[in-house]
């Protein structure tokens, strides 16, 4: 294809502000699909993206359009991830384009992600088409939001598209605006091939399949490829379109998108930013922006019962052929025996990780509290990536650093200041605010990413009543006060609820701890202390009294008989307990205390 009549574009909006039924209508219009054979979210393949109705992984699609001008061009849409843990995803995806749709839902305007998408295009220096969605809906305020985005892009009201992904109104018009509007890829055709991977996938049937856009050069089937990141080289078995199915090709050459198989059994070996190169006439020089996955949530997985662990472990194995940026390693614990240290891309992607488990493997599982990564420096010099509160050094600590995160937060302007407090109660530091119009406010925050993961989202929304938007991408770290909390039994560290936490956050932390244990084991033979600790320091405790007396006394003295027969059946009872130290505890009392209500 001519690049001259290419032409290469995402679509970016909120969660919900319509881009996937926008994305079937475009499908449906181009002659893609036919319209029987259509069913709502044709792109988003994965079960739990359906139910959730979010776009985990970017499904890409090749759409043929006449134009205003009957030239035929080539469309390339690619569906970019829609949430912040995979930031670096979208960044490649829109990398692979020069134009985005901006769509913003017409009854509700602009939202955080919104505008961190927007944010991110304009990095990429792409050409961006604000769209105004749904305004078929009776609440759309088109003139309303028209000028919100206005106000943002610095254009034209009246030159914002209206368009209906549901009824299609609109849709061709925007096709032909893409035309118009969005620049060709340019690239040199004689120079040696390069093509960035903007996402790859496992297949059970093909094994990975490597989505890419040609930048420079030509690649045909049946050459050998080589990943510029590591040097590895692969035979191409095939190279194809997707156009809505995989349609083989001959060749890809400038400013196409498309993908290839080499028969690799696992995404790692083809990963996202990396530039693709022939073996006989390699490119000097990759495409820029590589990086390698980057976890920044960790947390322990365990099967609640003890003998699906070979399961657990067979199960990662299985999803890590997917799932490029998931990493873990054995672990082992007091309170919850065998596991499993993983390491997630953020909370969402813990979410979908345990889910998929359990759903797809069948597993029942229970995840510690998560904590993101310390760069702690002793006194002595050295330094470390603390993962794992298990692993906080003992001596003494000079310097802790946390990972920091720009937040956007868009709201209803009534609710500026129970978002401030909240907020300011996570240790956050406001960096700027600025009104989208006379009802409503963009808030940035600077906010410690150890604060966030810890329920900010839903706290943000019950203050809201649901109204607020949040978005938030990485922005280095910074020194803080952070110590190490443990939690003892009768002088016994209970590895699962040890937790990093600010110095002035700590007791409270110990506080609902200790209490919450209290409630939770069963009283022993003998009094058991239950502790909060910073060091050798205790700054929180609980005690759970002697049982003995009890049971006994209600023997009256002297039925011998009786007595044994109480003294049995609290023998029973401890079946599945678990020993920390002297004391017996029902693991349920452990999961229980690390479920988060
Ligand atoms: P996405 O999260 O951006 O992919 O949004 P979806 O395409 O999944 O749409 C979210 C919801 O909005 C769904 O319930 C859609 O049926 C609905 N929706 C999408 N586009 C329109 C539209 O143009 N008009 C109306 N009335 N509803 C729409
Ligand atoms: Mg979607």
């Amino acid at each position: 294809t001519d690049p001259a009549m290419i032409r290469n574009f995402c679509i970016i909006a909120h969660i919900d502000h319509g881009k996937s039924t926008l994305a079937d209508r475009m499908l449906e219009v181009t002659g893609v699909v036919e319209k029987r054979q259509m069913r709502a979210q044709y792109l988003d393949r994965m079960d739990i993206e359906r139910e959730r109705g979010i776009t985990i992984k970017s499904q890409n699609v090749r759409l043929p359009w006449a134009g205003v001008d009957k030239r035929g061009y080539t469309l390339h849409m690619i569906d970019t991830p829609g949430h912040v843990d995979f930031t670096y995803e979208v960044s490649r995806s829109l990398a692979a384009c020069e134009g985005a749709v901006l769509l913003v839902d017409a009854a509700q305007g602009i939202e955080a992600q919104t505008l961190a998408n927007l944010y991110l295009a304009m990095e990429n220096d792409l050409t961006v088409i604000p769209v105004l969605n749904k305004i078929d809906l009776p609440a759309a305020q088109p003139e309303r939001y028209a000028a919100e985005i206005a106000h943002i892009l610095g254009c034209d009201p009246d030159s914002i598209l209206r368009v209906s992904g549901k009824t299609g109104e609109g849709v061709e018009e925007l096709l032909d605006q893409i035309v118009a509007d969005i620049p060709a890829p340019v690239g040199d055709a004689d120079a040696p091939a390069r093509a960035m991977i903007f996402d790859s996938i496992y297949d059970i049937y093909r094994g990975v399949i490597t989505y890419v856009r040609v930048v420079d050069g030509r690649i045909s089937s049946r050459e050998r490829i080589k990943m510029m990141s590591n040097g590895t080289t692969h035979e191409l078995l095939e190279l194809g379109v997707i156009s809505p199915d995989p349609t083989p090709v001959m060749s890809l050459g400038v400013g196409e998108v498309g993908y290839l198989i080499t028969g690799v059994k696992d995404v790692r070996q083809s990963r996202v930013g990396d530039t693709v190169t022939l073996l006989n006439r390699p490119a000097a020089t990759p495409i820029g922006g590589y990086r390698d996955p980057k976890p920044m949530v960790y947390s322990g997985l365990y099967p609640v019962d003890g003998s699906e662990y070979p399961l657990l472990r067979d199960a990662l194995d299985k999803l890590q052929l997917n799932d490029a940026a998931l990493m873990w390693e054995p672990e082992t614990s007091t309170a919850l025996g065998f596991g499993f240290r993983c390491g997630f891309l953020g909370l969402l992607h813990m979410e979908i990780v345990r889910e998929r488990l359990e759903r797809e493997f069948d597993l029942t599982l229970i995840s510690t509290a998560p904590n993101v990564v310390y760069r702690v420096v002793t006194d002595d010099g050295s330094e470390l990536h603390v993962t794992n509160p298990s692993d906080w050094p003992e001596g003494k600590i000079a310097e802790v650093h946390e990972p920091v995160v720009k937040c956007t937060i868009i709201a209803p302007t009534e609710f500026t200041g129970a978002i401030m407090e909240l907020c300011q109660s996570r240790r956050g530091n406001l960096q700027g605010m600025d009104y989208l119009s006379e009802t409503r406010v963009e808030l940035r925050y600077m906010m410690p990413l150890g604060e966030i993961i810890f329920d900010f989202f839903d706290s943000l929304k019950s203050r809201t009543r649901g109204y607020a938007s949040l978005d938030y991408e990485e922005a280095g770290e910074q020194l803080s006060d952070l110590v190490k909390i443990d939690i003892l039994l009768q002088g016994e560290t209970v590895d699962a609820f040890s937790a990093i936490a600010h110095k002035d956050k700590a007791y409270a932390y110990g506080v609902r701890m200790t209490a919450k244990l209290r409630e939770l084991i069963p009283r022993q033979q003998f009094e058991v202390p239950i502790q909060a600790a910073i060091g050798s320091r205790i700054i929180a405790r609980e005690t759970i009294r002697a049982i003995r007396k009890d049971v006994l006394a209600k023997c009256y003295g002297g039925d011998i008989t009786r007595k044994r027969k109480l003294l049995e059946k609290q023998k029973e009872g401890k079946k599945k307990m678990k020993m920390v130290g002297r004391v017996e505890v029902p693991q349920d009392a452990f999961i229980a205390a690390l479920s988060t209500d």
